[in-house]
């Protein structure tokens, strides 16, 4: 079925009869070319792609439990290309392009909203480092601007200017950033591979591999076993758990990382605003609710909830920046699971294995990388080649001494 203006009318007025599942419940096969492991945000989109690009209709995603029950719908929701890397750079910018023709290619209503997102400037040397990110940025062809105090003043009255540990210096300024609707994009996805043929098959955890001969040649699931040409593993912060049942040790940790929303409010952020003197993050949703957060907590867990020491830091951030955020009263929290790689960044790549792929890592800045991490997993998985925006995101990339290590802290993934 496609969607509308024309078929709400229509259904509209005809007592809304006429709308059919979003996607089917199916019963796993035997046998499929790709199994996808996980159907998160990452795994969805690497089934689209493949069916919908690469002619690849004989696939499964399984997932443990319901479609937006991982990262895919706990997050905040902020898309950018503002990296400086050359790892980097060009794969997220690749994925922002697919972002802004999201909507139109799979028909489906993401609330895709390009309303810009501003990094402050806090000091003299922060500013030399976003002016070299900007200028890294527009060299691959993103956008990027830098803005002085009077410019943010404008966009944003409401922000501590004078505040005397850290005042606002200026700001770099991604026009095309913005915000998406999280689990509108796993519906999406999920609708678009389903009618493309994908079997998408929940409550099904896969709680083993199946091994022939070192080749991987299927996955053993609550639902049985599925046989499969390739498996593909994709599950966020599950991931060093799901592998180990194929004997990898991989370089991820896991942590958790908390969000929060205010109550509703008029609207009064234009934008994404992050500080950059500490770490917060805020938006405000369509409901009005502000939504924020900053740090992981810091230490290993598998827990979908974190502690206080770091609500206590996020709200420090928030009050540093926009003290008005201390009336408002907060609504609702969660947590999820990282994958936090040793250099922050994302692998996708065949594992040593043969028939096993891996795609993960993503530590907490993977929703922005939704639709290329799907677009490359499912080039990689059709052709056996890496994307040329993802080459670099290769699982022996610590043992070659090229990690790519956007934040240049160093091996320490719960700085990253
Ligand atoms: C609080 C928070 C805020 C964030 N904010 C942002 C942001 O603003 N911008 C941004 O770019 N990124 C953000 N992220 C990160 C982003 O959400 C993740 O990097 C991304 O969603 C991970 O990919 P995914 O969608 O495929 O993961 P998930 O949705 O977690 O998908 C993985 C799936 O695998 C399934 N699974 C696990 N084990 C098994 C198994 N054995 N068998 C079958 N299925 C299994 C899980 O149930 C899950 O559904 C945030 C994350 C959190 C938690």
């Amino acid at each position: 079925m496609r969607y509308s203006a024309w078929k709400i009318f229509k259904e509209g007025l005809t007592g809304n009869k006429g709308w059919t599942p979003a996607w089917r419940e199916p019963e796993p096969k035997a046998e499929y070319d790709i199994v996808i492991v996980g159907g998160g945000g990452h795994g969805l989109s690497t089934a689209y792609y493949l069916a919908k690009e690469f002619g690849e209709k004989n696939v499964a995603v399984v997932e443990k439990g319901w479609l937006g029950s991982g990262n895919i719908g706990r997050n905040t929701t902020i898309i950018r290309s503002n990296y400086l890397l050359e790892g980097n750079q060009p794969f997220y910018e690749f994925s922002l392009k697919l972002w802004e023709g999201l909507e139109q290619d799979f028909n489906y209503n993401a609330m895709v909203s390009q309303r810009g997102i501003l990094n402050l400037i806090h000091s003299d040397p922060q500013r030399d480092a976003f002016v070299r990110r900007g200028n890294a940025m527009r060299l691959s062809g993103a956008d990027a601007e830098i803005l002085g105090p009077a410019e943010i003043r404008k966009m944003c009255p409401f922000l501590d200017y004078d505040n005397a540990r850290f005042p606002i210096q200026g700001a770099i300024w991604q026009p095309r950033g913005g915000t998406v609707r999280h689990d509108a994009v796993a519906w999406g996805y999920a609708r678009g591979a389903d009618a493309r043929g994908v079997d998408i098959i929940q409550n099904c955890e896969v709680t083993g591999f199946l091994m022939e001969n070192g080749t991987c040649t299927g996955v053993e699931t609550a639902k049985g076993t599925i046989r499969a040409k390739k498996v593909a593993v994709c599950v966020a912060g599950s991931s060093s758990r799901v592998m180990e049942k194929a004997g990898m040790r991989l370089p991820i940790e896991s942590h958790v990382l908390q969000a929060f929303v205010s109550e509703g409010l008029k609207p009064v952020i234009p934008g994404v605003i992050t500080f950059g003197a500490g770490h917060f993050y805020v938006s405000q949703s369509d409901k009005g609710g502000l939504v924020f957060g900053g740090d992981i907590d810091g230490y290993n867990t598998y827990a979908q909830r974190g502690n206080l020491p770091v609500v206590e830091d996020v709200c420090e951030g928030g009050m540093a920046i926009m003290p008005m955020i201390g009336r408002a009263r907060l609504l609702r929290m969660w947590g999820g699971v990282m994958d936090m790689s040793m250099d922050g960044s994302p692998f996708i790549d065949k594992t040593h294995i043969e028939g096993l792929y891996f795609n993960g890592g993503w530590c907490y800045g993977g929703f922005k990388a939704t639709p290329a991490s799907g677009y490359c997993y499912a080039h990689l998985l059709a052709t056996d080649r890496p994307h040329d925006t993802a080459q670099h995101y290769r699982l022996d990339r610590f043992r070659r001494g090229a990690p790519i290590d956007e934040k240049g802290q160093g091996a320490q993934p719960n700085l990253h």
